[in-house]
């Protein structure tokens, strides 16, 4: 494991704080190992590079130089600016889910976890938020999918909308569409086909199936060890069909979650959940403090 970014910065500051008065230099160097650290944790240069800027600029403020615990200072300047991107504006998070049946439309690549997550999702929805709710799997090319999610609502006693072979995607959209307003759901979740890679027979399939849905929650699902593809993908996504947020899944894993910056300052798009386990109630809100801490170390 890297020594933590908390300990190194403490290390170095120790170490000048020894040598007399500290300097504007001084500082710089430590930023450095600020900097490290991110790439270390699989943040993108780009934003490493603006973030210790904007570090940089709040330790000349508050005058670090001269405060007798330096370390400890920048490491609660860099402790606050983490939270403070991985906040981002406006959207806290939660589901629009009002107006029933809302439309959920779930996207990604294939093995980032969609169907695991959208299973994970709607046994939230219905535990914790008292919703009736249907899966669809639209994942037509893939039988072993359509099982997948079938076996998996079984397990949570969610309802999924009965597998009609040879039916296309945005047919299977509109059943569900309408069995859940005529089953009375409160929601019902589109599990959209994922490919290996992005391509535009997956792009146009998905576009598709969203006119048809007007979702009211697009939420990419992403691994989070895949620290600058996902941030790709996102930006995919995102280009092409217009997502409300992003789930991102095995941070359970060793990665220091950096991705979860990139994402949130390149995208703009607010962070929904995390995944934390293949288990089906291992998914939590996203909270910005435990990442913050987590890339910190
Ligand atoms: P899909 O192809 O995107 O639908 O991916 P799946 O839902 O089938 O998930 C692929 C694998 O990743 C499965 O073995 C899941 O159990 C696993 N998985 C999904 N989410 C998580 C997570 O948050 N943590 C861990 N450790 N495994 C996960």
């Amino acid at each position: 494991m890297f020594e933590s970014l908390s300990d190194r910065l403490s290390g170095v500051f120790d170490r000048l704080t020894r040598q007399g008065a500290l300097t504007e230099d001084d500082v710089a160097t430590a930023l450095r190992e600020v900097r490290v650290a991110l790439l270390e944790a699989d943040v993108s240069l780009p934003v490493a590079r603006s973030f210790v800027k904007s570090v940089q600029d709040k330790a000349a403020g508050q005058e670090v130089t001269r405060s007798v615990t330096p370390g400890q200072q920048v490491v609660k300047i860099v402790h606050d600016e983490l939270v403070k991107v991985l906040t981002g504006e406006g959207d806290p998070g939660y589901l629009k889910i009002d107006n029933p049946p809302a439309p959920i439309l779930m996207v990604g690549l294939q093995g980032g976890g969609k169907t695991t997550t959208t299973a994970k999702l709607a046994k939230r929805l219905k535990e914790v938020n008292g919703k009736r709710v249907l899966m669809a799997s639209l994942d037509v090319n893939r039988p072993a999918a359509m099982e997948q999610l079938a076996i998996l609502g079984a397990q949570i006693g969610v309802d999924t909308l009965p597998i009609v072979p040879g039916q296309k995607p945005v047919d299977i959209a509109k059943r569900a569409k309408q069995q859940a307003a005529m089953g009375g759901y409160d929601v019902y979740m589109l599990d959209t086909a994922g490919r290996l890679s992005i391509d535009e027979a997956l792009m146009a399939e998905v576009e598709a199936v969203r006119d048809v849905a007007t979702p009211r929650e697009t939420l990419l699902v992403v691994d989070g060890l895949t620290g600058q593809d996902a941030v790709h993908t996102a930006e995919n996504f995102d280009g092409r069909i217009g997502i409300t947020g992003v789930i991102l899944t095995r941070m359970d894993g060793d990665g220091r979650g950096g991705a979860a910056l990139s994402m949130r300052a390149i995208t703009g798009k607010p962070i929904k959940y995390v995944g934390l386990g293949e288990k089906l109630d291992a998914i939590e809100e996203f909270h910005p403090e435990r990442i913050a801490g987590r890339i910190l170390g």
